[in-house]
């Protein structure tokens, strides 16, 4: 499938939509507004690529909303060639919106087929990230630390395994509740044994799965 001019018409269309939802950060919108997100879907869904909705991505997941990934991401305050850790990989839509802001993505999904799906995909597209089979939970220890890291599912507690692998003046962007809705945190590290933690209004994600339970 390629991306058309009416592809382009609808992206800007919800570039539009999520700068009047309140994201002003103007390299964020052009990273959206770069990524074929009719892409990442599931044909069922292609017509819907551009509405400002999660859709199912197979394995019992979804690709996040545009709101959300524009949200997250504008949380993250990101500067050009940082290196970034993502839990969650999913579709890799959020992926490729961090690659458009010229960072070193290294992004981890506990479900195998997922995994090994977007580990295709992605580069297939012209994104380059580093794919990791695993648990989020744990972080990527051998690549820390991280200027910035996003969850990008429900998280039932902050992880300090996590906050660990952070740089100091490092930010981390985690949606934080066992529930249907989650709060968005931001956590700024601001020595090695202080944080500064805000939040920033509710989100639904998908739960967070450890080590316990079975994802795949
Ligand atoms: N960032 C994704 C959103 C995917 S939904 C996107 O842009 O499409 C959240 C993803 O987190 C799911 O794919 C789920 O399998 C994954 N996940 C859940 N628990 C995890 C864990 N402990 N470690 C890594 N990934 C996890």
């Amino acid at each position: 499938m390629k991306d058309t001019f009416l592809h382009k018409g609808l992206r800007n269309k919800l570039v539009e939509h999520l700068s009047e939802k309140g994201i002003n950060n103007t390299d964020v919108l052009d990273a959206i507004n770069n990524v074929p997100r009719h892409l990442f879907m599931d044909n069922a869904f292609v017509n819907f690529a551009y509405q400002d909705k999660a859709f199912p991505i197979g394995s019992g997941q979804t690709i996040s909303q545009p709101y959300t990934v524009a949200f997250q991401t504008q949380l993250l305050d990101i500067k050009p060639y940082q290196k970034i850790l993502e839990i969650g990989t999913g579709s890799g839509y959020q992926a490729a919106v961090l690659n458009e802001l010229n960072t070193h993505v290294y992004t981890i999904e506990r479900q195998k087929d997922l995994f090994k799906k977007t580990k295709g995909f992605l580069p297939s597209i012209g994104y380059q990230c580093n794919f990791f089979y695993g648990d989020g939970y744990k972080g990527l220890e051998k690549f820390a630390p991280f200027d910035r890291i996003i969850i990008t599912c429900g998280a039932p507690q902050i992880p300090q395994s996590l906050i660990d692998q952070l740089k100091i003046g490092g930010r981390m962007v985690a949606p934080i509740g066992d529930g249907d809705i989650q709060i968005m945190h931001l956590i700024e590290k601001i020595s090695e044994t202080e944080t500064k933690i805000t939040t920033h209004g509710e989100f639904s994600f998908v739960p967070m799965l450890n080590d316990k339970q079975n994802g795949n």
